[in-house]
């Protein structure tokens, strides 16, 4: 089916009201809830093909969220969508004001690879938990994951309500050309401009989860084991091919030795030569493979970095002795290495960070409260952990998602994502029987007064 007649059966679909209908969405959403659940088996083994991931990171990662999420509409989304009575003024009196939430039309949502189920449904239920229409673009990249997806959703929704349309550059341009109602887009700053290009056309609102370079403070008062260890898994887990991995460390002086020592202990107690092949992802493809062993300066490599390019292998890598001019501080990483940078002087590690582009994310390890507040107060970023990192994400139903300046632009989880996907209608309702005459002309002196005091 060509996109202008799908697109204008989902405006029909919004059209008939059937969405507004808080009885049907739960329908729907436990509807999604059983066929993933009925099909994880299909699931797990479309991910593993992709990309080697395996059952367990693909249900910590990926579905858990997405059935945690499912579940939080399930039981709130009655209360959400309750229009919410306001105060009125005097100035209005005899009137009441409230607040309806209602679904925005019809969304397009546009995924990433590298967490490809849980990047494309969380938005897609959370567009539907709000009562739109759907219409999801998965990633062409892992192509099993989209095929599965597609097959899934496309099976067993009418094409009218929710719909897969799978494809790369070319189908999203095409489908950039239609008016949205709202566009949630998950991807690099690069490609999220010429979304909000696209979008900017029909003055649709856009989500823009982009990605970015985020920093790790490690301070010496930090507890080195602990830190080395949740580093360790947050940047490896996926083979750090994760938005909020910690991107690069600063790390004080006074404990370099120490903590890459444990960073290096860390790493061979989770990624031995034994286990690595049934715990540990391949990268997506060739050419973000090739991108990335560009970066393992062999001058600078502390530890691993072996890489095998028939399986796209590359080894969990620790760089030391990192500036901000190296080649590998220049963009994203999006892998398994991670440099690590010293300083002395906290000051000027913050400003080398607020120099560059907000991040999606920061993490700060320290057991000193001035620190961490110093940190939080001083660097913009998306979000993060005070002495760990990535996990964050897993309070998904309290703490919004969402980057700031090129990191992205608004967010979700939660109720902040069923409001993202959501018009909020203000109504003041009055009844007939009181219309004093002040607000009309003529005007006078008084008339000014009694308004000064009504509005004032
Ligand atoms: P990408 O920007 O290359 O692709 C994202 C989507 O955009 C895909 O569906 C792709 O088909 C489409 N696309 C690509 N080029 C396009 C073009 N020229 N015109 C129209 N559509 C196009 O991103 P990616 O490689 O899939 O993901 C990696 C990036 O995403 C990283 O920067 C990462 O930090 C970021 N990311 C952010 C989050 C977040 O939640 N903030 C999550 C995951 C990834």
């Amino acid at each position: 089916m060509d996109i202008n007649t799908l697109l204008k059966q989902q405006q029909a679909f919004f059209n008939s009201n059937s969405t507004k209908d808080v009885s049907f969405r739960i329908t729907q959403l436990k509807k999604i809830e059983t066929l993933l659940k009925s099909n994880e088996a299909l699931l797990y083994q479309a991910i593993y093909e992709d990309f080697g991931k395996s059952q367990f990171e693909t249900y910590v990662t990926e579905l858990a969220l997405v059935y945690h999420e499912l579940s939080s509409f399930i039981k709130n989304i009655r209360k959400w969508s309750k229009k919410q009575s306001v105060s009125t003024g005097l100035v209005n009196w005899p009137a009441k004001s409230y607040v309806i939430p209602e679904p925005l039309g019809n969304v397009l949502v546009i995924g990433a690879w590298n967490y490809p189920y849980q990047l494309s449904l969380l938005p897609a239920i959370t567009a539907l938990a709000a009562g739109n229409t759907v219409i999801l673009k998965p990633s062409e990249l892992p192509k099993k994951t989209s095929e599965v997806m597609a097959n899934l959703i496309n099976n067993n929704f009418p094409s009218d309500y929710f719909c897969v349309v799978e494809g790369g550059v070319e189908e999203t341009t095409a489908l950039l050309k239609h008016r949205f109602d709202k566009i949630f887009f998950t991807g690099s700053t690069a490609v999220g401009k010429i979304i909000y290009k696209a979008a900017a056309e029909n003055l649709t609102p856009v989500t823009l989860e982009l990605g970015g370079k985020s920093p790790t403070f490690v301070m010496a008062d930090t507890d080195i084991k602990m830190t080395a260890k949740r580093m360790v898994w947050a940047k490896f887990l996926n083979a750090g091919q994760t938005c909020v991995a910690p991107d690069y460390v600063l790390v004080e002086k006074a404990i370099e030795t120490e903590f890459l020592e444990a960073l290096k202990a860390e790493i061979s107690a989770h990624y031995s030569s034994a286990t690595i092949e049934d715990n540990y992802l391949q990268i997506i493809n060739a050419a973000n493979y090739k991108r990335l062993i560009k970066l393992l300066d062999k001058d600078k490599i502390y530890y691993g970095g072996q890489t095998n390019c028939e399986n796209r292998f590359i080894e969990p890598c620790i760089l030391h002795q990192v500036t901000f001019d190296d080649d590998v501080m220049q963009d994203e990483i999006f892998g398994p290495i991670l440099p690590i940078i010293t300083f002395t002087n906290l000051d000027e590690a913050i400003k080398k960070v607020k120099e560059r582009p907000k991040p999606l994310s920061s993490y700060i390890y320290s057991k000193n409260k001035k620190t961490i507040n110093k940190i939080l107060h001083e660097v913009s970023f998306g979000g993060g952990a005070v002495n760990d990192s990535l996990m964050h994400l897993s309070n998904n139903s309290h703490l919004p998602f969402g980057g700031v300046g090129l990191s992205g632009i608004g967010a979700y989880h939660g109720k902040t994502g069923f409001d993202t996907f959501t018009h909020q209608k203000s109504i003041l309702h009055k009844s007939f029987w009181l219309e004093p005459n002040v607000k009309y002309a003529p005007y006078s002196h008084f008339k000014l007064k009694i308004i000064k005091w009504l509005m004032g």
